[in-house]
């Protein structure tokens, strides 16, 4: 996608970024995406190289280098165009630094910033256990409190780095007999005692976003790294979550128009019958489709991104974007594929992977049903 596109303008340094972004991908991404994926494992040392590039202040202060939430949406749609699953990875990592830049007191941006804007930490942002998901306040892992902190204990499931990271933004329940209203975050310093690492999981694609859990046991934190107290946290999370659907949809779009760009690129000169196989009006009409769902994904996306950049409510927009992107991303990017014939499986283009990532990205920040409720919620109001 280009600057030409956008219903909006960048500044020139949220441009800038965007450019360095799309350059990274374009080259180093190009490169390495396919091996990180036949070998299973987290693209570490891209995430060092997107380091220097300035890529993990996505979420940072314009005073520290952010560009604001219309550059990292961008971003990461770049960084998507050759692999989702890194741009996940970067953007889950870099979130910390952001909420350290902003919110941090001055012991935490000591003991963590500057490892976690270097990659030579990784972090991690944990909701999820085995047995909860959707059902966020349904969580088990506890917090008590104890002299100078508090002893978390349970398992975090499906945490997006937990392959690598150390440093972990956790929601845990202080009294469940309150519900949403018991849970409370904290920062755990994974290098401490009690903290125990499972092995990542084993998935279907989509390895580089290194997706694991783990155990804490008694773990201590200290009250210093209590982050929101219980009655806040819940709203805090569900506050993020509104750009995080947004740029998930973004990186979906992203994925298609690289689809589409990889299948009509080939289309031209791959011949069938003695004629270029785009000639056939059957395989111009299916392509036909997917731009057309395209260029309505990307106004629903960049709607709710614009609403989020003016700092207005963006909660029913995003829902709206998410859930269409969720909805026509895999079969638009399987429909490339089918005109690309067995060519569009091989692993040298990512299309392949983008199938994977982008039916990864109808769970991740709320599953397409989670939008259907919240679209729902909204019907009486909007339609009644
Ligand atoms: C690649 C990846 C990365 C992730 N990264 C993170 C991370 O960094 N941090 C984190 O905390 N979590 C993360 N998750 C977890 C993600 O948030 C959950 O997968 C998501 O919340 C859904 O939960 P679940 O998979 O347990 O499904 P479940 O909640 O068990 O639901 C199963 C299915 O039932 C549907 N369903 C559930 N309840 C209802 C209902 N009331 N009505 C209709 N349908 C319903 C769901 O939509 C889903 O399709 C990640 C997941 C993936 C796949």
């Amino acid at each position: 996608m280009t600057e030409q596109d956008l219903p909006f303008s960048l500044s020139a340094g949220g441009q800038d970024m965007v450019a360095r972004a799309r350059d990274f991908a374009r080259g180093y991404l190009r490169e390495h995406a396919a091996a990180w994926e036949r070998e299973r494992r987290m693209g570490r040392e891209g995430l060092a190289e997107a380091a220097k590039l300035g890529l993990t202040r996505l979420d940072a202060p314009r005073e520290e280098g952010g560009e604001g939430f219309l550059a990292k949406l961008l971003v990461l749609e770049a960084l998507s165009e050759e692999d989702m699953g890194f741009a996940f990875s970067l953007t889950n990592t870099q979130g910390m630094t952001g909420r350290l830049m902003v919110l941090g007191t001055p012991s935490q941006r000591e003991r963590f910033l500057e490892d976690v804007l270097m990659t030579r930490r990784l972090a991690a942002t944990c909701l999820s256990e085995p047995g909860a998901g959707s059902d966020f306040a349904g969580i088990t892992t506890t917090a008590v409190p104890c002299e100078g902190g508090w002893r978390l204990s349970g398992t975090k499931g499906w945490i997006t780095n937990a392959a690598e990271a150390d440093l972990f933004l956790v929601y845990a329940q202080t009294d469940a007999a309150q519900g949403w209203r018991g849970i409370a975050s904290f920062l755990v310093d994974g290098r401490q005692a009690g903290f125990e690492r499972a092995a990542p999981y084993a998935l279907a694609g989509g390895h580089v976003i290194g997706v694991g859990g783990f155990t804490l046991t008694d773990f201590f934190v200290p009250e210093e790294d209590v982050i929101a107290p219980a009655g806040e946290a819940f709203k805090s999370a569900m506050g993020g979550v509104n750009q995080a659907r947004t740029y998930v949809a973004g990186m979906v779009n992203a994925m298609v128009a690289s689809a589409l760009s990889h299948a009509v690129t080939y289309g031209k000169t791959r011949q069938a019958f003695g004629a270029p196989l785009l000639t056939n009006q059957g395989l111009q009409w299916s392509l036909a489709d997917v731009a057309n769902k395209l260029e309505a994904s990307k106004a629903l996306t960049y709607r709710a991104a614009d609403l989020i950049e003016r700092g207005e409510d963006a909660m029913l927009a995003a829902a709206h974007a998410k859930k269409f992107a969720g909805d026509y991303g895999a079969p638009a990017i399987a429909a490339c594929i089918q005109t690309m014939g067995a060519r569009g499986m091989l692993d040298d283009i990512p299309l392949g992977r983008h199938l994977m990532c982008a039916k990864l990205a109808c769970y991740t920040d709320g599953s397409t049903e989670m939008q259907n409720e919240r679209i729902a919620k909204s019907l009486e109001k909007e339609f009644g």
